[in-house]
């Protein structure tokens, strides 16, 4: 474990490789992976590879990687060729908003024309 990993958080470990997980894109501050459970013909993850627990943690000393997330996921939309139909990110925060998982990530939604509103 290094700065900003806490135990038996699930992304924490994707992040640093103790448990496995479809990479598609990863550097020194985030990763992105393919959702175990897909919503859509493309289902991405993006996560920074610190330990931030949602939204509601982003703040002026870690919010540089949400930059970075936002710029990677329009480079693979276009690598990957759903840059010009079109794509969701999805933030879920907290309860209301259905977060599952404790670490922030991003929903990256594409492959088919999504409906409005959300559930
Ligand atoms: P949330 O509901 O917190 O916004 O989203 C959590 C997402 O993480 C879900 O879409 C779920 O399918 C995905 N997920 C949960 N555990 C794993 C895992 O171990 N591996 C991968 N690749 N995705 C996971
Ligand atoms: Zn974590």
């Amino acid at each position: 474990m290094d700065g900003g990993e806490i135990m038996d958080c699930i992304f924490c470990s994707i992040a640093d490789g103790s448990i496995p997980a479809d990479k598609i894109y990863e550097d020194d501050n985030m990763v992105v992976f393919k959702d175990l459970n897909p919503q859509a013909p493309i289902h991405l993850l993006a996560i920074p590879k610190a330990h931030i627990s949602s939204n509601n943690e982003v703040n002026s000393e870690n919010s540089f990687v949400i930059g970075k997330i936002f710029e990677v996921i329009a480079k693979i939309a276009k690598e990957q060729g759903f840059y010009e139909d079109g794509y969701r990110i999805v933030n879920n925060c907290g309860v209301h908003g259905g977060q599952t998982v404790g670490h922030l990530h991003y929903h990256v939604l594409a492959g088919r024309n999504l409906q409005w509103p959300p559930g």
